[in-house]
């Protein structure tokens, strides 16, 4: 399972630690953790540029427990969804949960822009070099 994190407000790089330290203590284990990047925002308003990274975590949560935890770090670092795609404190996207396909308004698994995100794939692979191509050539072999 991956999860990546995001931040343009503030201190940037604090709410990322601290975003992985809370995931720590609701039961998730975070296996792996990307560099931190800085990253040019995409869509939205004009807004400064991001602290993005990645991490590998493992955990008995189900998918959609895994979002309520990741929402409720959200709200508690502070985060308020005012403008879409707006700065943001913290944001955390579920990437990838094992192998799970997941298509509800609410959740959608794999995340669906992550594979046109270099801030998203750019971690990804520093953390999981051979994930993306296992990926591409299981979902290449289907067709
Ligand atoms: P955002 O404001 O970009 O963080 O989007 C948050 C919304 O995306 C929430 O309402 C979630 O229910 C929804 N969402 C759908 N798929 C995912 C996912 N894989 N990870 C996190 N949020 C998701």
């Amino acid at each position: 399972m991956y999860i990546g994190l995001g931040s343009n407000l503030g201190d940037r790089a604090g709410y990322i630690q601290s975003a992985v330290a809370l995931l720590r203590e609701k039961g998730v284990s975070v296996l792996k953790q990307s560099t931190i990047i800085e990253t040019d925002p995409v869509g939205g308003p004009p807004q400064s540029k991001f602290l993005n990274a990645v991490v590998k975590v493992e955990t008995q949560l189900s998918p959609l427990e895994l979002l309520g935890q990741c929402q409720a770090i959200e709200q508690k670092l502070g985060r308020a969804r005012t403008v879409v795609n707006g700065p943001r404190t913290i944001d955390l996207d579920i990437l990838l949960y094992d192998r799970f396909t997941i298509d509800t308004p609410q959740l959608r698994i794999p995340h669906p822009r992550m594979f046109e995100r270099a801030f998203v794939l750019d971690p990804l692979k520093e953390i999981e070099s051979d994930l993306l191509e296992t990926f591409f050539d299981a979902r290449h072999k289907i067709r």
